[in-house]
């Protein structure tokens, strides 16, 4: 797999998601016991079981499985995390439509449309310790990766790692978006929770991919 990339390659990026998330739930609750109350985790189990139902329901094509995930995160107990998770599949999928064969620069257009639904119910910015700090960088270099030719593994290996090192930047910022924003500067020095989750997810997609390329 390098070109394209069709719905079973979609279903191995989201179980590989799906398993880094469930291997790291108990870090994302410690993290968000910091400055929120110490639910993340649990809330990011109940959107990967939501996906999980998703993916195992059978829907061939991408962009559907993608609409039908959003709406299954939307419709969770999920905080302030699990809309804004819901709208990054639910924009992917519209980006999609019924395309059944999706190559590099589809996949980067799925990824920006699904930021512009997350920016859409968040004013949060890159420096405000959120989930933003990861998933901003992440589509940036997904969108200058395809740009330069890049195939869709490669794609997800430079989002991965984008969104992994906006995660550990989170460290140093003070909260001011979410619960957290009520400790402020006492949120210096430990990894916003949803930032964390975003770069698990884009870890796991690329995983997802790599091991069956
Ligand atoms: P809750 O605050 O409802 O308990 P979670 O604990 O599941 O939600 O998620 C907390 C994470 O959600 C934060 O670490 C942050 O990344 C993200 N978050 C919270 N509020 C916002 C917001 N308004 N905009 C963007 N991200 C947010
Ligand atoms: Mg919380």
């Amino acid at each position: 797999m390098d070109e394209t990339f069709l719905h079973g390659d979609l279903v191995r990026m989201l179980q590989g998601a799906i398993r880094r998330v469930q291997e790291r739930h108990e870090d994302l609750s410690r993290l968000d016991s910091v400055g929120g109350d110490g639910d993340h985790g649990t809330t990011m189990m109940r959107a990967m079981g939501a996906l999980e139902k998703a993916a195992d329901a059978g829907p061939c094509i991408p962009g559907v499985l993608l609409r039908d995930a959003g709406w299954a995160i939307l419709g969770i107990d999920g905080g302030a995390t699990g809309p804004l998770f819901g709208m990054l599949f639910l924009g992917m999928s519209e980006a999609l439509g019924d395309r059944m064969e999706l190559g590099p620069a589809d996949l980067a257009a799925a990824f920006e449309a699904g930021l512009a639904s997350v920016q859409k119910r968040t004013k949060a910015k890159p420096g405000d310790k959120t989930m933003l700090d990861a998933l901003v960088p992440a589509v940036e270099a997904l969108r200058a990766a395809a740009a330069a030719g890049a195939g869709i593994p490669e794609l997800l290996r430079c989002a991965a790692e984008a969104a992994e090192r906006g995660a550990v930047s989170t460290q140093a910022m003070a909260a001011r978006f979410g619960r957290a924003r009520n400790v402020g500067e006492k949120s210096i020095g430990s990894q916003d929770p949803g930032a964390t989750s975003v770069s698990l997810i884009l870890r796991g997609f690329f995983e997802g991919i790599d091991s069956h390329g």
